[in-house]
């Protein structure tokens, strides 16, 4: 028999059998290796030989056996699949103490962390960067046609406004391309289609709203002093959704002492124009910087928490880490500079876990940065999963993490039954904010969710910065949770495609109109217009809109 042949073999075997779980395909695995003395079989060979079958005859087509040979399919489960790009190297007008900058990468990363080193290897083109991620999720069974795109490198604003736009661009046209109808069976060479060639960045993102891959939501970051009304309706035209903002402390004097160059108060600034503009936000906090102690940091948690003109969306925990290329580096050999114990560090990350708000997602508690490349650091590689197994053992002295990443429903079956809607509101940069969603109760978990903002301007009457947004309500976020389902399917178990959507957008409307709203518009990404449009609105500059009828 042929490779083919016994993979093929090998895939109808393992549907008879009912194979759910890694361990049982493993053994599977062995027992055909022995069998045919060849080398294990790869999950890539497996998902195009059960491609071909499903084809074939498409009721052997098995969600579970999907989510087995599926590798990595903790990069989608919460719904979409996210692709990394990072930006050429470039200058940054900060002198932070703890940024690295070495030469060739861009500022505030270094070239052996992975994300990196896949730009390195791709000459930091968009384009190329785009395709080979698709290529690696499609090669592994993933759909990836909803896409959250998230470009890092340095501050974003500080980079050329052509080079930005020219850099957004290449990155739709790489969507819209995709790789070719080829790409997708065995070859796995690179192929460019051209013929959807967009000449200028608004016909990219045109071209993206009908896509394979369509983008859902851009993310870049920048600093908070760059955050002005005319910045933002420039983010808004490359598409923007969320924007990734250095917090990194509270205190005044720690941001001064680590060479920030801005205050607090830019911070707050920059955050209630974002929030009015309808960004997400994922605000960057360092705990252990340089002159803060753990009782300041555990109070800038709770400034975090609860101050309103700081209240944030999504949160990054970067405890400090001396990396070379930065000033701090020179510190720490002078002595100047010490890390806490480790011990230190997950007691104060074990009380924060404690007092998380259920409206905000902590996406990373590290950086991707190797060990080999850390001087000195409290942190550990396998952080969270130290301060998750604490909790799990201790759970009569802690609470679980309650934030949206330890709720969220992935790929467990939701209860229908014991579905229901939530509305947790709260006051944030001078207007109101409505955490919405809707949770498997059974379970503590999080099924889909929804941000509605009633503006600070409804509060305070002044005139609204951008023209679409006067006297309309906001929803700067809409996403149902579990594995990505493609466009358009209605996957059996699946938090995505039960209606929630519908659900969610119903009692924000419900709600804006209640308050007054004669109209309510979405921050959406270019890729999910469509979705709305079949909702009843309609794109006004870069947002969707929808007029609120008095019933
Ligand atoms: S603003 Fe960001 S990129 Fe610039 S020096 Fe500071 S930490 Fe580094
Ligand atoms: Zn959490």
């Amino acid at each position: 028999m042929i490779l083919s042949q016994i993979t093929k073999h090998f895939v109808q075997e393992a549907l008879k059998r009912k194979i759910l779980n890694i361990n049982d395909l493993q053994k599977l695995k062995n027992e055909f290796s022995s069998k045919y003395k060849i080398k294990s079989l790869l999950n890539r060979e497996l998902i195009l030989a059960y491609k071909k079958i499903v084809q074939e005859k498409s009721d052997l087509k098995s969600l579970s056996f999907e989510r087995v040979i599926r590798k990595r399919s903790v990069r989608t489960e919460s719904g979409i699949t996210s692709v990394t790009i990072v930006t050429k190297p470039y200058a940054c007008p900060g002198k932070c103490v703890f940024c690295p900058t070495e030469k060739g990468i861009p500022k505030s990363y270094a070239s052996n962390e992975p994300g990196i080193m896949r730009a390195i290897l791709n000459d930091f083109d968009p384009k190329r960067q785009v395709k080979n991620r698709l290529q690696a999720y499609i090669g592994n069974g993933h759909t990836a046609d909803k896409v959250e795109m998230i470009i890092l490198g340095g501050t974003f604003s500080f980079y050329p406004h052509r080079y930005q736009t020219d850099f957004v661009r290449k990155m739709y046209e790489a969507l819209n391309e995709g790789l070719g109808a080829k790409m997708k069976d065995e070859k796995c060479k690179i192929e460019n289609v051209g013929s959807k060639m967009a000449k200028t960045l608004q016909k990219a993102q045109a071209l993206n709203e009908k896509a394979e891959h369509r983008c859902v939501g851009l993310s870049v970051e920048t600093r908070p002093d760059y955050i002005t009304e005319k910045e933002l309706l420039r983010f808004r035209k490359l598409g923007v959704t969320r924007i990734e903002i250095g917090v990194q402390h509270t205190v005044d004097r720690i941001l001064t002492f680590n060479k920030r160059g801005h205050d607090i108060g830019a911070v707050k600034d920059a955050m209630r124009l974002m929030k009015d503009a309808g960004f997400k936000i994922t605000s960057h906090l360092m705990p252990n910087l340089p002159g803060a102690t753990i009782t300041e940091d555990y109070q800038m948690f709770l400034d975090v928490f609860n101050d309103p003109d700081l209240r944030t969306d999504w949160l990054k925990i970067y405890p400090c880490s001396v990396v070379p290329f930065s000033e701090l580096e020179q510190w720490f050999k002078q002595g100047r500079y010490q890390s806490y114990e480790q011990q230190d560090l997950i007691d104060l990350l074990i009380r924060v876990k404690q007092i998380v708000p259920l409206y905000i997602r902590i996406t990373r508690l590290i950086r991707d940065i190797p060990d080999t490349s850390i001087l000195s650091s409290a942190s550990v590689s396998n952080l969270r999963q130290e301060i998750h197994q604490i909790i799990s053992k201790n759970q009569s002295k802690f609470q679980m993490c309650q934030c949206i990443r330890c709720r969220e429903i992935r790929s467990a079956e939701v209860n229908l039954a014991k579905t229901e809607l939530n509305i947790l509101e709260y006051e944030a940069q001078g207007g109101k904010e409505f955490f919405i969603s809707i949770d498997d109760m059974s379970q503590n978990k999080l099924c889909a969710n929804l941000r509605l903002r009633f503006p600070s301007q409804y509060f305070s009457r002044q005139k609204h910065f951008i023209k679409e947004l006067e006297g309309a309500a906001l929803i700067r976020e809409l996403h149902v949770f579990g594995n990505e389902s493609s466009i358009g399917s209605n996957q059996r178990g699946l938090a995505q495609h039960k209606g929630f959507g519908g659900q969610l957008l119903q009692q924000a409307e419900l709600k804006a109109k209640q308050a007054g709203f004669s109209k309510i518009a979405v921050i959406s990404g270019i890729g999910v217009r469509e979705y709305y449009r079949k909702n009843g609105y309609h794109l006004e500059g870069s947002y969707m809109l929808k007029v609120l009828r008095k019933s």
